[in-house]
């Protein structure tokens, strides 16, 4: 490629022959037709090479199509375009008296690309962000297109399908009445005699974050909806000023707290739209594992908290309700999901990523598809009971493999008819 493209995190340097970023449906669908090897570069949030075309293949960028948020207010839907972004989405859906159910801890990703991956927030009844889509519209191998409908059979492995089934032009997502939320951050929760049901069930969206150089958790973040009761927390201590999940860093880039109730996709998100999220320099790591084994997995990270601490920059805690689609994380089980934010230095992080991997092994732990991992394949096989269905669409819609890079083949052992 003529010019540099990295991921956000600037650890992934795409090795990809070529850039394209098409500005119409036309012109994407001849790129497809006419390209070997292609992968989409969403808003480029991923921490691997899950987005990577390989020296020979084409990267798509589809930031130049038209940005289309349609809302239907009495279908209450809305139907988005490939490449946009969340922030893009909940303006409009705001405007029109109308919410996402959950969002990420960011705005600024894209749509296609977190759905892709199962990207979640937090919340005990929230499902992943894929679950709100109720349709995709792709242009597959040969350039042709198609629409996958909630309903469908093959729909379950059409949402969080890692960018393996063609390029998604469009989504149709699920909305609902607008509301607002209210965060209260309280401070210094500790792990012995943790409650972990009760906690994660004391607003519609909790986190719980520590650095592990002790034990317990420095903050717990709470986002109520004000059309939901206020529950007391008597665990921990409310916080007297605004914080940043990420020691150092300064609470401005955050969403209000202090319990100011202010719209949802204001509140939902920890990170404002407008300022840099997270700390910027940084990998992640996140395992999501049963609800039920939440203490025990905490527990067992404890023990190794020395070695976790010193590349730490925050570990949270969050859950997400079960769904339907084959590879998401949260596939069939109410999940909590136990995400790390490293310091950014692969080689001293990998290691670490090991052990922590060796010490949720056993409690079923799938990676996040879109975050630092090192499990092995056959592991992943085991972890995900409709991988089988899942590649036999892939193979139905992409018989020669166009859109199976060395991630989609690596970790989930499809084979592609040419190689
Ligand atoms: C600061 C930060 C905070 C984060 N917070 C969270 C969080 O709160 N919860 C969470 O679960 N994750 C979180 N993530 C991870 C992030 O949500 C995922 O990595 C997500 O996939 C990013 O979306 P993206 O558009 O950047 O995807 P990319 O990294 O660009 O792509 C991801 C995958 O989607 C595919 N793809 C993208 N667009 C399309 C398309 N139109 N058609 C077909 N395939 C496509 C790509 O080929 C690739 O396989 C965070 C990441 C960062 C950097």
């Amino acid at each position: 490629m003529t010019e540099t493209v990295t991921n956000w995190a600037g650890n992934i340097t795409y090795a990809a022959k070529e850039l394209h970023r098409p500005r119409s449906l036309d012109a994407l669908r001849s790129l497809v037709a006419d390209s070997a090897h292609v992968r989409v570069l969403g808003s480029g949030h991923s921490f691997n090479e899950i987005a990577e075309p390989g020296t020979e293949g084409v990267l798509l960028s589809l930031a130049a199509l038209p940005a289309e948020v349609d809302v239907d207010t009495a279908a209450r839907t809305v139907r988005v375009g490939g490449g946009v972004r969340y922030a893009e989405l909940a303006r409009v859906a705001h405007q029109h008296g109308l919410a996402l159910h959950n969002m990420a801890s960011l705005p600024h990703i894209s749509v296609a690309g977190s759905v892709a991956t199962g990207t979640h927030g937090s919340g005990v009844a929230n499902g992943s962000l894929a679950s709100a889509v109720r349709e995709v519209e792709l242009v597959t191998a040969d350039g042709s297109t198609l629409r996958i409908a909630r309903g469908e059979g093959r729909f379950d492995g059409a949402v969080t399908a890692l960018g393996a089934l063609g390029v998604v032009t469009a989504l149709t997502l699920d909305l609902e009445p607008a509301f607002a939320v209210e965060q209260h951050v309280f401070t210094e929760l500790a792990l012995d005699g943790l409650d972990f049901e009760a906690v994660s069930a004391t607003a519609y969206s909790v986190s719980l974050f520590t650095d592990w150089r002790a034990p317990g958790f420095r903050q717990v973040w709470l986002k109520r909806r004000t059309d939901q009761p206020l529950p007391g927390f008597p665990w921990a201590a409310p916080a007297t000023e605004a914080m940043h999940p990420v020691p150092g860093m300064p609470a401005v880039n955050c969403t209000p707290q202090l319990g100011v109730p202010g719209p949802w996709h204001e509140r939902l998100p920890h990170f404002r739209a407008e300022f840099t999220p997270s700390s910027g320099a940084e990998l992640q790591s996140e395992y999501l594992l049963p609800r039920p084994y939440a203490l025990d997995a905490l527990g067992a990270l404890d023990t190794v908290r020395t070695t976790v601490a010193p590349v730490l920059q925050t570990c949270e805690v969050r859950t997400v309700a079960a769904d339907t689609q084959w590879l998401s994380p949260a596939y069939g089980r109410d999940t909590v999901a136990l995400h790390f934010t490293w310091v950014q230095d692969t080689a001293a992080v990998l290691p670490v990523v090991g052990r922590v991997e060796e010490v949720l092994d056993a409690f079923g732990a799938r990676p996040h598809w879109g975050k630092v991992f090192t499990v092995p394949a056959d592991v992943l096989r085991e972890r995900y009971p409709r991988l089988g269905e899942f590649a036999a669409l892939a193979a139905e819609l992409d018989p020669a493999g166009k859109f199976r890079n060395g991630f989609v083949r690596d970790a989930l052992g499809l084979t592609d008819r040419t190689s």
